[in-house]
Formats: C-alpha cells, structure tokens, sequence
C-alpha cells in the first residue's frame, strides 16, 4: 500500500468511526449508542394459557412507540405477532393476524391509547404485510373497513407489484424500499423465498429487523429455496453496517430446550423459545443453507428448522398427525390441569 493509500485508509477508518454512531453494525462503547432501547416480555400469554383468562391479543409496550401484539393462542394455533410502529406523522402496522384473530378491537385500543398519552386526536395507518399468507392477512378486510376518524387507514395490499409501488422499490428483489413515519425511517428489504412477496423490515430507530417468516424461533417454511437463499445473503449483506438489536420473527414454534420443537399445531406452549434472534442466527441459517449445495433438505438447528415445503418433502403421516394433535389441544384449551 503506498503512503497516500495508507493516508486516505486511515481517513476513511476515522470518518466511519465518527458517523458510525447510528449505521455502524459495532458502536465504539457499550453504552448503547443512540439506538432506541426497548424490552421483551419474560414470558407470552401461550405459555400459560388459559383460554378463559387470555384476551384475544397480548398488547406489549417495546417502548412508548413500538408495540409488538400476539394473537391468542386460544383463536389459532398459529398465534402470530404483529408489529405496531409510531412515527410523529403515521403510525404502520405490518400484519392483520390469522383465522379468527378479530384485531380491530385491539388495534383500536392500542392506538388510542398512544394519543391519549400523546395529547393527539388522530393519526393515519398505514397497513403493510410481512408477507401475504393467510395467517398474517386475516384481518384485512376488518382493517379496511374499520372506518375510525381518529384512525383513517391507508391499506398496502400483501403482493409484490402493491409492494414495490409503495415503497418505491424500483427492481424486485435486489433494491430496497423505505417508508417514512416522522422521525421515523423503516427499510424494507424484499426476501422472496418463503413466500412471493415476503419482505424484512428495518426500523432505523429501534435497530430492530423484523424478518417475517424467514428466521424465527420455529420452521422455516420453505418454498423457492434459491430465493430464500439469495434473499439470506442479502439480509447479511443489509445489516452488515447497521446495528441489529433484535431480529423478531412473526412466531414461535420451537421450545426453549435446544433442537425441539412443538409439534405443528400446538395451541398451549410452555417453555416456549424467546421471540427475539440475533444476526449471529442470521449466519448460521446462511452456513445451514450453503451447506446443502442447492439441495433443499430438513434440518434441525439448536434454535430453528429449515423446512422445504410442497408435496415432494411431505412425510407420511404429517396431515393425519397435525389433525390428530389439532383435536387434542381444543379438547383441552379451557383447562390445561386436565390430563
Ligand atoms: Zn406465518
């Protein structure tokens, strides 16, 4: 390296240390940086529930302005997550729930509560998705026709074209989108692979990545798997300059005891897995996939499952058992001291 070289590198070393306070994947200090800090609740309603004592959704406080909401396991077996953003100018809630989630009620108090607190009358809504399957759609058409003043609701339909328009994301799936809440900037990143028109959210002010349902505590339901692969690398080659605080996925089906997960269909889940992943699990699903030379497979990682999905990778006896698990977990949803 000549002088110069060696010169303009070191300059270069120092101009990322000193704008590196927001958008660097290190901070100089563990003193948290200027990163929004927020909690995680010790345990979910699913682990203990009693479906005569749950609601139908888990409101938690992130913090004052992110809000992360669980549908009861008591509605669906699926039990999703939704997100719930507040910026100064809009709020954004990616997701609408699964089969018999009824969000409005909950969205309605959650939101009202936030101006209440905030001395506001109103805020507008924009509804997006993760990605467009049934259980993260649901409650669409509840949403759109909620018909709220305080809360009028622009609504971002679940596939790629809508997508791409909203976010001004001009090529699909190597640009990334934005959209700006007030004070407030999230990146959307599309990851096709899961499904058509998944998408992973950045929140630049919390530094959490919402990675929908291509990294969770859970299996990874995979459908195109050169996609999901691409789509991986891209979320490393995202966030290898940001802070990552938190990757959140939109479920938990794995328990905390390494390799095992629930059985698929599980309402009632004690001793569930944490929700929230880090970029470390982000590489180690990359190793996981590179690892199968392009040859889709199942595997068990301490923490998730890959899972190809479709009728080639079905095993026998899967329907009937999720069926005969289904059956047994409603026979005991009032009571869970029963045998
Ligand atoms: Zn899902």
């Amino acid at each position: 390296m000549s002088k110069v070289s060696v010169l303009s590198a070191s300059m270069a070393a120092v101009l990322c240390l000193s704008s590196c306070a927001v958008m660097c994947a290190q901070l100089p200090e563990p003193n948290g940086g200027t990163i929004e800090r927020g909690t995680l609740p010790a345990r979910w309603y699913s682990e203990d529930a009693k479906c005569m004592e749950i609601p139908e959704w888990q409101v938690h406080e992130y913090n004052p302005n992110f809000f992360i909401l669980r549908q009861s396991p008591c509605t669906d077996f699926e039990k999703p997550f939704v997100f719930l953003f507040f910026g100064k100018d809009k709020a954004l809630l990616a997701d609408t729930g699964s089969r018999n989630g009824n969000i409005v009620p909950a969205i309605q108090l959650t939101v009202k509560n936030w101006l209440k607190r905030n001395g506001r009358a109103s805020i507008p809504l924009i509804v997006v998705h993760t990605h467009e399957h049934e259980d993260h759609t649901w409650g669409d058409k509840a949403l759109q026709a909620m018909n709220d003043p305080a809360i009028p609701v622009t609504f971002v339909p679940a596939e790629v074209e809508a997508t791409k328009k909203f976010y001004g994301i001009q090529t699909w799936p190597t640009d990334i989108g934005h959209v700006d809440l007030g004070g407030r900037i999230i990146d959307v990143i599309p990851i096709p692979g899961h499904s058509a028109a998944s998408v992973a959210f950045y929140d630049r002010n919390t530094a959490v990545l919402l990675s929908s349902d291509s990294l969770y505590p859970g299996r990874l339901y995979v459908q195109d798997f050169a996609a999901f692969q691409a789509s991986t690398e891209r979320l490393i080659e995202f966030t290898k300059d940001k802070p990552v605080a938190n990757i959140l996925g939109n479920h938990i089906e794995e328990t905390n005891t390494p390799y095992l997960d629930y059985p698929v269909g599980t309402m009632y889940q004690p001793n569930e897995h944490e929700l929230a992943l880090t970029r470390g699990t982000l590489l180690e699903l990359e190793a996981a996939l590179v690892s199968m030379h392009g040859v889709p497979q199942r595997l068990a990682l301490r923490d998730f499952t890959v899972w190809p999905s479709g009728p080639k990778f079905a095993r026998p006896g899967d329907r009937e058992r999720f069926q005969q698990h289904v059956q047994e977990e409603k026979a005991h949803m009032w009571d869970h001291s029963a045998p």
